[in-house]
């Protein structure tokens, strides 16, 4: 469904990505990894097409800029990005109408109801709380319904019930068998959600594993990102002085 192949991004001299390739199957559920500025959202916008960059992506078969490719891709940004004249209902329906979508009604409702905006149809962008914002970003990317979704930091900003709606979508749509790639620093937030994790740092993947392959090796996920992020084998963890300082680390991971 995905592939991306040798992407190398540089902000000036700062190397966000470099040399980054992986493939995804259709019909998974894949989370990028890794702590703040590893390159997880500079991947994200590279592959949605927002940046020049090194090296190809394809979507589908087809180039990540070309229309076929726009058809079956989706993403949350991590910042919504939202009009300040526009209603909750009609940025829905500019985006529906943008899609050309038909019988798109239906599904706005369904949607703002499960993200509990139902109520909240008439307020403009700039009336809503920082969290409504982000769930209507997050229904603005569930619209189209698309082959591929991409989110980034989806769970950020989400109070219990929109985290735990999230999660039911996610299963909802690994069930119809769409693929799915979702960033975030906090292990926790998808434990349970994933079919396979990619762990990013400094711009690179410092690891790739199918949730069989980490269940074989008989580790947690949160067990691989701190010995792939701060080199500490499973061994050094069992040392009381590692061990308390993976526990600091995985204290930061929570906090940040
Ligand atoms: P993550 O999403 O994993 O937190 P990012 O992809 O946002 O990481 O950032 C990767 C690196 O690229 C960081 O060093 C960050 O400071 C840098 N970076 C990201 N966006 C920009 C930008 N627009 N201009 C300059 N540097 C950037």
């Amino acid at each position: 469904m995905l592939q991306v192949s040798h992407v190398t991004k540089k902000y000036g001299k700062t190397v966000a990505c470099s040399d980054v390739s992986f493939h995804l199957d259709p019909g998974s559920v894949t989370v990028l990894l890794g702590p703040n500025g590893a390159g997880k959202s500079t991947i994200m916008k590279s592959i949605i097409g927002f940046l020049r960059h090194e090296g190809e992506i394809t979507v589908a078969g087809f180039p990540n800029k070309s229309p076929e490719a726009r058809r079956v891709l989706g993403y949350v940004p991590e910042m919504p990005s939202l009009y300040a004249n526009l209603t909750v209902l009609e940025h829905m329906e500019f985006l529906a109408r943008a899609y050309k979508m038909n019988d798109y009604k239906a599904r706005i409702e369904e949607l703002l109801t499960r993200f509990e905006l139902a109520d909240k149809t008439k307020k403009f962008g700039d009336e809503l709380s920082k969290g409504m914002q982000q769930k209507l970003n997050l229904c603005l990317g569930l619209l189209p319904d698309p082959e591929m979704l991409m989110m980034d930091e989806p769970m950020i900003g989400l109070d219990p019930h929109a985290i735990k709606q999230l999660k039911n979508t996610i299963e909802e749509m690994r069930a119809a068998g769409k693929t799915l790639l979702i960033s975030t620093h906090i292990i926790d937030s998808v434990d349970m959600l994933w079919d396979r994790a990619l762990i990013m740092q400094d711009g690179t993947i410092k690891a790739d594993v199918t949730r069989s392959e980490l269940d074989a090796s008989d580790r947690t996920l949160e067990e691989l990102f701190f010995d792939v992020t701060e080199n500490l084998s499973r061994e050094d963890m069992s040392h009381p002085d590692a061990a308390a300082k993976g526990e600091a680390a995985a204290q930061e991971g929570k906090k940040a």
